[in-house]
């Protein structure tokens, strides 16, 4: 009996992980973490550096990024130890369609039964499982889940009083998306960005059958995101924005509140635009070779 239960767990593990094939630098990204408050109704319930923000209402919450599929339980755990419950989560929304931060979306659907809500490019590589990327192929494949509502560009989000507008900041992803909102804290209003990825991990810039115009794409990326006015930088991965030593710091009740940083916003966007050109430029001239 032991020997048979063992053996559907042991089936079980295995076909989950048939969609996630993660590898030791990504498992490194995917350690617990302690959940907390960032700003007014702002919570972090993701893992190390795979980033999930639970936005909270009077009217249920909305979820922002899923993480892996083996990020779930701790986001799971992570609700609950804010006092908030997983079942009133009804908005699932995304970033972009990577297994590092989709993996869960399908398994999240379906224990809140929470609407998702994505870009239509996005929507196309989540109803893939993320097959058919146009930079990693089928290697980084996921449960497939299907979007309930499409967002174009500017589109809000709207919930019990909060307003999530979505920008198309597109080359990461077809539809990798940048959330804008506002909180309040101590009397005062601020603008949240939760800016999409603005990085190419080994892209192919130059001559990309699968995405011709991804320079485009990127160059109009960084022009949005310029022109967003931002107070409170969040983003998908903890390293693009001080997660851990930011964390530490509210943890010991540091005032003002060190999300505070449209500093650190300006920075990131110089960093990766600059990343991205000096890498367009060396592709560009290795194919003159
Ligand atoms: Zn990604």
């Amino acid at each position: 009996m032991r020997a048979t239960l063992l053996c559907l767990l042991f089936i079980l593990l295995c076909s989950t992980n048939g969609f996630a094939q993660a590898d030791e630098t990504s498992r490194s990204w995917n350690q617990p973490v302690k959940p907390f408050r960032i700003i007014g109704n702002i919570y972090y319930v993701g893992a190390s550096d795979i980033a999930s923000y639970l936005i909270v209402t009077p009217k249920g919450h909305i979820l922002l990024d899923s993480g892996f599929l083996e990020t779930v339980p701790q986001i799971q755990q992570n609700v609950v130890q804010l006092g908030f419950r997983l079942e009133d989560v009804k908005i699932l929304i995304n970033s972009h369609a990577h297994y590092d931060h989709a993996g869960g979306l399908a398994l999240l659907k379906r224990l809140t039964g929470a609407t998702l809500m994505t870009s239509e490019a996005d929507a196309a590589l989540l109803s893939a499982g993320g097959k058919g990327d146009p930079n990693f192929g089928d290697r980084f494949a996921f449960e497939p889940v299907k979007a309930d509502r499409i967002l174009r560009d500017g589109d809000k989000v709207e919930l019990g009083g909060v307003t999530m507008v979505a920008r198309l900041t597109p080359g990461h992803t077809k539809g990798n998306t940048t959330w804008t909102t506002t909180v309040k804290e101590d009397k005062q209003r601020y603008n949240v960005v939760f800016a999409g990825s603005t990085t190419t991990p080994g892209y192919k810039l130059v001559n990309n059958p699968s995405y011709p115009n991804i320079v485009e794409d990127y160059r109009r990326t960084f022009r949005v995101l310029k022109s967003l006015h931002c107070d409170v930088f969040l983003a998908p991965h903890g390293n693009f924005f001080e997660l851990a030593t930011k964390s530490k710091l509210i943890e010991q009740g540091k005032k003002p509140n060190p999300f505070v940083d449209s500093k650190g916003y300006k920075q990131f966007i110089e960093d990766t635009e600059n990343a991205f050109e000096k890498e367009l430029q060396r592709q560009s001239s290795q194919k003159l070779n």
